[in-house]
């Protein structure tokens, strides 16, 4: 008889592993959580034993739960929660609205067995039904920054109880210029909390900004390109500017049914792709800051609940975007900024499923390209059949190209084509 060999005897972790209190445990269940994710694995421990934290990984990753399980441990088992008006113990800030929301709807699941209670508050709505729910008292409090300080200026809000605080996405909340909202936020913290700061990307200013937060604090990272490597099956198609319109609605058709998160560069730029779906029958709705937060809403949850197919989205306004059966990312543009690519590619291929992420690139955006395989360190296989191929784009990738191929290529025009994936399994 064989030995077994050494993964034999590894039994994976499990929740309960991780001395996680019943009432939470009964809620991951309900969640169908069946094994924690490698930044719950790591963080966890390290935050139910009061460690400060430095967490590098991007959203998809299960972070929320690997912060939001800990607090809510911490404040159910603290006596000061159970008795008296309820003081905000716990306050994570972030940088769109979509993920407050997000984040708070997760403590809402994580937490619905305990007695706790949390909120969210965002701008560009009417303050009054958010400062209601903040009268009526919560433990844990989400926040966009802005409204935050709004709110703690005209007297709804005090910071002097917080024992816990998140700053969550911290690279994005620099690019779009909190930093100042940061640091007063900061001078009305208490000075003896626990404090955990994670952000996609580690650049200087970041790790400056996380040590005038962080105490002794231990560093989990799951790093991007594992993320993008792992799960997200990726592809490029080199094509004109002023063909990919009409690349996307071919892809579109090909990929009928399939719920596509589509990436435009700038508000103007998603609100063009839209007109133009549109006019090809093509239903879809745009999310970007210019939209009220309702229309955003509206959007969000027809996509979410399968009624909107296509949805196309700015970097900022998608950050929040939690769709657990996104099965595909377009990028409409490439991004300059290579970081951003692997944030977007993070919409699919979440914590349990696996996506593909397409991706177009003109001959500008050339240059994005090289930068982004060089921080995700992989080739980004090339569509070489499609009925828009610029061919002047892949020149420097692709220096081998033959006529034959330029011929196949050409002559794929206007026929039927097969979908994305077994065109690239084949
Ligand atoms: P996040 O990175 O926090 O945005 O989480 C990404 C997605 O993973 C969300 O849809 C979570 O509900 C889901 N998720 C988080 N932790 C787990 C887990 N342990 N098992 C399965 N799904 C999870």
């Amino acid at each position: 008889m064989e030995s077994p060999t050494f993964a034999a005897y590894i039994i994976p972790m499990t929740f309960k592993d991780l001395s996680i209190a019943p009432a939470i445990l009964k809620a991951l269940e309900t969640k169908g959580y069946t094994k924690p994710t490698p930044i719950q694995e790591k963080a966890i421990p390290l935050l139910l034993a009061g460690r400060d934290l430095l967490g590098c990984a991007q959203t998809g990753t299960g972070k929320t739960a690997a912060f939001a399980i800990p607090i809510l441990q911490h404040l159910y088992a603290d006596a000061s929660t159970k008795s008296g008006p309820r003081k905000i113990k716990a306050l994570v800030v972030t940088p769109t609205r979509e993920l407050a929301i997000q984040i708070d709807d997760n403590f809402t699941e994580y937490g619905q067995n305990t007695h706790l209670k949390n909120t969210v508050i965002f701008g560009g709505v009417k303050q009054g039904k958010q400062t209601e729910k903040l009268k009526r008292g919560v433990d844990i409090l989400v926040a966009t920054p802005g409204r935050l300080l709004d709110l703690m200026q005209q007297g709804f809000i005090s910071l002097k109880d917080i024992d816990y605080f998140v700053l969550d996405e911290a690279d994005q909340m620099l690019d779009m210029g909190f930093i100042h909202d940061i640091k007063r936020l900061l001078a009305k913290l208490p000075n003896k909390r626990q404090s955990l700061f994670f952000s996609a990307t580690m650049p200087k200013n970041i790790l400056e900004l996380s040590q005038t937060i962080l105490h002794n604090q231990a560093e989990v990272s799951v790093k991007p390109e594992q993320a993008t490597a792992e799960k997200v099956s990726q592809a490029i198609y080199f094509v004109k500017k002023g063909d990919k319109s009409k690349l996307l609605i071919d892809l579109i058709h090909e990929n009928e049914g399939a719920s596509t998160l589509v990436f435009s560069r700038t508000k103007h730029g998603a609100d063009k792709v839209v007109r133009t779906l549109e006019k090809a029958g093509i239903k879809a709705a745009a999310i970007h800051g210019n939209k009220s937060q309702n229309a955003r809403q509206r959007a969000l949850g027809a996509f979410k609940d399968g009624a909107l197919n296509i949805l196309i989205a700015t970097d900022i306004a998608a950050r929040g975007i939690d769709v657990s059966e996104l099965a595909l990312v377009v990028n409409y543009d490439l991004p300059n900024i290579p970081e951003t690519y692997v944030h977007r590619i993070g919409r699919t291929g979440r914590a349990k499923a696996s996506g593909i992420a397409l991706s177009f690139c003109d001959s500008v955006e050339r240059a994005y390209l090289i930068s982004i395989e060089k921080l995700i360190r992989q080739k980004i296989p090339v569509v070489q059949e499609h009925a828009y191929v610029d061919e002047t784009v892949g020149i420097t990738a692709k220096p081998k190209q033959n006529s034959g191929n330029r011929q196949r290529r050409n002559s794929n025009q206007g026929k039927p084509k097969k979908k994305w994936g077994q065109r690239n399994r084949n």
